[in-house]
């Protein structure tokens, strides 16, 4: 995939929200390989207060997180106008359709389903960031 950058614009920053380590290894992998900056949390609340202070371009939303379920903080990021424009990609496990879509009822741009492979994943994060008008 082509990926061009301009040198006077940092790449794009992506917040993952994933409690599980193996899975942010994977996540951040995936796309630093790819020339995203990432920054992690691995609860609720860190996700939350990640989200605005450091204003992601795209955050991608684990459903399960401790202390703070991925529906109540993107309800909560889309409800405040400091983070409601930013994108939210729900990461969800397989079985959980009624979960998926009150994901995509509390506002997320789409969902994608673990475990992760690496087409969709790209193929979502560019959708997103393409379609909020952030330069890729
Ligand atoms: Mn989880």
């Amino acid at each position: 995939m082509t990926h061009e950058k301009t040198a006077a614009t940092d790449p794009p920053l992506i917040l993952i929200a994933e409690d599980n380590e193996r899975n942010t290894r994977l996540l951040t992998e995936m796309l630093t390989a790819n020339g995203y900056r990432v920054c992690t949390a691995d609860d609720g609340p860190r996700a939350l207060a990640a989200a605005r202070s450091l204003q992601p371009h795209l955050i991608l939303m684990d459903l399960q997180l401790p202390k703070l379920d991925g529906v109540t903080i993107t309800r909560s990021l889309k409800a405040a106008s400091e983070t409601a424009h930013i994108p939210i990609i729900a990461v969800t496990a397989q079985a959980m359709n009624e979960h998926r879509t009150s994901m995509l009822d509390a506002g997320c741009w789409c969902y994608i389903t673990k475990p992760v492979s690496y087409r969709p994943l790209l193929e979502a994060v560019a959708g997103a960031l393409r379609d909020s008008g952030v330069p890729a």
